[in-house]
């Protein structure tokens, strides 16, 4: 039982750091009206920007898709898994990205976290040198790591950082790699600067884009079009669990790169193609957010978070206001983070409390995300209940 000894001490070790984590059970669809243990809560923590999980037309067409192409794809994509829906998605997607990235082609992927170990585990061999932002998403870190190339992490969005490291660059395959919203502050990667370095050194962009693609930029193209990027360097990877709201990722680049990917990316080859009702699913979300209708969402998403920011009016803790749907109040400590998360919650207020390693030590938050789903009255109920709390804490000894 020494085992499970070291276990149980390394557990209450995380407890004594107020670090230990525990799941929630949710009871309802993800909405912000959601019940979960039994309670209904009023919920500031999903990625379902747009409110499209739990759209008619794409749940309507995922179980179309289910009656069409049954339950599972059987095998990976390389053996026989590889389906029409999936086919077919992946060329709506390339059409997509059509004006940002040259004879584009686009991957399906299960997960983003699999999309982004593909590509960095793909395209960067040990003799290649990757530059990673400091606050980059865990995924592309392992996916660093996987590659066994060398890493060089550069100070968050410090442009003149990454050039000097460039400059004194020998390898012949050079990385720059980089969220493109950054999913715990919420703030949007310098891309036109880190585009120009890119092409200057002769390296790749790789952008992961999980949390601007559907929310920003005219048709919801993402980070991409919010910046008018278009170069043969970008390779772009966008999470379709999100704002897409069904699940599953794609990678957006030259069709070479696709074509390599394809053939040397292990966690693309030695893993079971996604449901291809999943990806029938994706082809009406994708139809939704380039259209009228995502236009419309992503005007509402932008009219709630102008609300919360200019109803916040906090004097002890940091609120950033961000121009993306995450907005974070920095707290500090851990133990104030996960009190502010349990006086919301008796307040029937669901605003997850983020905390290292997601996050550096003593930068403890509030993550508070807005979907399109939530009302003004929504975000009125938080903007108070935050304001009360933040006030009560100016006080507190
Ligand atoms: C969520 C997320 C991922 C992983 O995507 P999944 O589809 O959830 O596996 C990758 N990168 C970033 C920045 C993310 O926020």
């Amino acid at each position: 039982m020494r085992l499970l000894d070291t276990l149980h001490t390394n557990l209450q070790a995380l407890d004594a750091l107020h670090l230990r984590r525990h799941r929630r059970t949710t009871e309802s669809p993800c909405t912000p009206h959601v019940r979960v243990d039994g309670r209904d809560m009023l919920a500031f923590c999903s990625n379902d920007y747009l409110g499209l999980a739990t759209h008619p037309a794409i749940i309507a067409a995922l179980a179309e898709g289910a009656v069409r192409y049954g339950a599972g794809s059987g095998a990976s994509h390389l053996i026989s898994g590889h389906g029409h829906a999936h086919m077919q998605l992946e060329e709506r997607l390339a059409a997509m990205m059509a004006g940002h990235i040259e004879m584009p082609r686009a991957l399906y992927f299960s997960t983003g976290y699999m999309a982004n170990m593909a590509v960095l585990g793909a395209l960067a061999d040990k003799d290649a040198e990757l530059y990673s932002d400091a606050l980059n998403h865990a995924s592309l870190i392992d996916g660093a790591r996987l590659s066994r190339a060398r890493v060089h992490i550069y100070p968050h969005n410090d442009i003149d950082a990454l050039a000097s490291l460039l400059a004194a660059s020998r390898a012949s395959t050079r990385l720059i790699v980089t969220d493109g919203v950054f999913s715990m502050d919420g703030d949007i990667a310098r891309l036109r600067q880190l585009l120009q370095l890119a092409e200057h050194h002769h390296a790749w962009l790789v952008i992961d884009d999980a949390h601007g693609f559907g929310v920003l930029g005219e048709h919801g193209r993402g980070v991409v079009e919010h910046a008018d990027l278009r170069s043969p360097h970008l390779i772009v990877v966008g999470t379709l669990g999100k704002a897409a709201g069904v699940s599953g990722a794609f990678v957006a680049a030259h069709g070479t790169v696709i074509d390599w990917l394809v053939n040397r990316a292990r966690p693309y080859i030695f893993s079971t193609a996604a449901a291809p009702a999943l990806a029938h699913a994706l082809l009406t979300s994708i139809d939704l957010i380039e259209g009228a209708e995502g236009r419309q969402r992503r005007a509402h998403l932008r009219a709630l978070t102008q609300r919360l920011q200019s109803g916040l009016q906090l004097h002890r803790w940091q609120y950033h206001p961000m121009p993306t749907a995450i907005q974070p109040i920095v707290l500090g400590e851990n133990s104030q983070a996960l009190h502010a998360t349990a006086e919301l919650e008796r307040l029937a207020l669901w605003v997850p409390a983020i905390r290292p390693p997601t996050v550096p030590p003593g930068t403890a938050r509030l993550r508070v995300t807005l979907s399109a789903a939530h009302t003004d009255a929504d975000v009125d109920r938080l903007t108070a209940a935050l304001n009360h709390l933040d006030s009560e804490a100016s006080h507190a000894p």
